[in-house]
């Protein structure tokens, strides 16, 4: 007889955590099967030498204050895991460097504002329309998710929210293009696009915009012990509400038995019986053998082909045997840029050649205990297109990989001189390491890429092509990041034991 389960999770990222700790503490029996040797998939750390470093995160939104959080800090506290994680604000939230460009800013709607018509104040009418929009459809969206709660249709809802409506329906660039006309402005303005990983022209205004609205409206912050404690405290309240988590053993097939949802087969060759399945592995990889191919629709599998994937990501993860302050490491988050020319930069992420822009984090300026006393841990980030780096033989893959890392690390030395003689470890992932350690198509990091079409409303929903089969993580609602891939499992659980999906 098949061990049977209220539940099953196929894998242990974010959402399928997110799921598997919200349906545990509602008293469902649930495994957990997780491919990989340890839980959060992106939201995870690895060791080199005396160093850890951070898979993913650069900033946590959603967690703000005591008094002023958003809805990560709500949904931890409802975990029961909220007092047993610390944060540390990132402040200023980013700077962006170019050429003839170099501006921070800080978390906060004024102080960001203020900051921007400094130093920009031929633009200070758009930049304050601009903001000001962005904060009233933050405030639309508060609104209309209160009231309308979670199961309402989108499409119902939406047009009751015309701000919301357009901003579903359109891509950043022709409203900021509106307000704002010197290119450093926009550039810095739409910054963030790296966070979303669409250009202006392509990423939706509702991600982008509620995006940077909740960065300014509850601050970035960072998780003491890394992205590794935030993924273990969701394990562990699920653990402590009963759940099993099995590492290192996927899930190979989800059983059906007369159309539903039956259980799964391990990767061991172990039948679990179960009538409630959440994949928190890609849709992708269910029409490729996780459901019985017969039992997927054709609507579906043209659903999930429609969907662009996001972009991946090339990481330089460096040790450094010096301290921040030493090499004049002054931010948390440092956008380069060769140029204001935003779809230029995406245009170079679509290749092999040199990024045009990239990310450079140090984590030790919002954590001083981020590394061994004396040491800094940093890591540069270009966003890459899978597609030209998984085509790639294996020779060339290397020489690609090193290209791409060595000119970040050159453009960073020339800002953090000696950067380079400290380095004491060094390692660098492309879209295959993505690939490799999460299953992810093209080693994407959000999930679908988020077009307009792909909004959060308009996303794959959580109730899968199958009756007991539900979807979590970011290529479902409401899109890839931390807090939204919670968000999604969470909500799933929700459903399920509300019964309203
Ligand atoms: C370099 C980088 C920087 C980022 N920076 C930020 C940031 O600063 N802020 C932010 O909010 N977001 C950031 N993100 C995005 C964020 O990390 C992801 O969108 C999010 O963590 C994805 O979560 P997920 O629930 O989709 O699961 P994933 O992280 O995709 O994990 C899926 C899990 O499922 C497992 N799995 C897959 N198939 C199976 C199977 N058949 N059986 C068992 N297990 C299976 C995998 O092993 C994996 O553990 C970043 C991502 C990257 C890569």
């Amino acid at each position: 007889m098949s061990k049977h389960y209220d539940a099953i999770v196929i894998g242990a990222g974010l959402g399928g955590l997110g799921a598997a700790a919200k349906l545990a503490r509602a008293g469902y029996s649930v495994r957990v099967l997780e491919r990989h040797v340890q839980v959060g998939g992106y939201a995870s750390t690895f060791v080199r030498g005396r160093f850890e470093f951070d898979v993913s995160l650069h900033a946590l939104s959603g967690i703000g204050t005591a008094g002023h959080g958003g809805d990560m800090r709500d949904m931890l506290a409802d975990l029961g895991i909220l007092d047993r994680l610390e944060f540390r604000t990132i402040d200023p939230l980013y700077r962006t460097v170019a050429p003839g460009v170099d501006v921070t800013l800080p978390p906060g709607w004024e102080a960001a504002t203020d900051a921007l018509c400094t130093a920009f104040p031929a633009e200070r009418r758009g930049i304050e329309r601009f903001l000001g929009h962005l904060r009233a459809l933050q405030q639309d969206v508060l609104t209309m998710t209160r009231k309308e709660g979670l199961a309402a249709n989108p499409l119902r809802v939406i047009s009751q929210y015309p701000r919301v409506a357009h901003a579903a329906s359109a891509p950043l660039a022709p409203f900021l293009h509106r307000e704002v006309q010197d290119p450093a402005a926009r550039l810095v303005l739409a910054q963030l696009w790296g966070y979303f990983g669409l250009p202006p022209s392509q990423v939706g205004l509702l991600y982008f915009g509620l995006g940077l609205a909740s960065y300014l409206e509850y601050g970035g912050t960072y998780p003491v012990g890394k992205s590794q404690a935030l993924s273990n405290a969701v394990a562990g309240a699920a653990e402590a509400a009963g759940a099993e988590i099995t590492l290192g053993c996927g899930a190979r097939q989800i059983l059906l038995d007369g159309g539903k949802v039956a259980g799964v087969v391990t990767d061991d060759g172990e039948p679990l019986a179960s009538d409630l399945v959440i994949s928190n592995a890609s849709p992708h990889a269910l029409c490729a053998g996780l459901l019985p191919p017969e039992a997927v629709p054709e609507s579906f599998r043209r659903r999930v082909a429609a969907g662009p994937i996001s972009l991946g990501s090339v990481c330089v993860y460096l040790g450094l045997a010096r301290t921040a302050e030493s090499l004049g490491i002054r931010d948390h988050e440092v956008w380069v840029n060769a140029s204001t020319d935003i779809e230029s930069h995406h245009r170079a992420q679509l290749g092999l050649g040199v990024p045009e822009a990239y990310l450079f984090t140090c984590y030790n300026v919002t954590d001083p205990g981020a590394s061994p006393p004396g040491t800094a841990v940093a890591v540069l980030v270009s966003l890459a297109d899978g597609k030209p780096w998984l085509a790639l033989p294996p020779d060339e893959y290397r020489a690609a990989k090193l290209r791409v890392a060595e000119s970040m690390l050159a453009g960073v030395e020339q800002r953090f001189p000696g950067l380079r003689d400290a380095i004491e470890e060094l390692a660098v992932s492309t879209p295959l390491t993505n690939l490799r350690y999460t299953g992810n198509p093209d080693g994407a990091i959000y999930g679908t890429a988020n077009t307009p079409a792909e909004n959060p409303g308009f996303r794959l929903n959580y109730p899968g092509p199958v009756p007991g089969l539900y979807l979590v993580g970011a290529w479902t609602r409401p899109g890839g990041g931390f807090e939204p891939c919670l968000s999604s499992g969470y909500t799933a659980a929700k459903l399920i034991v509300g019964g309203a999906a």
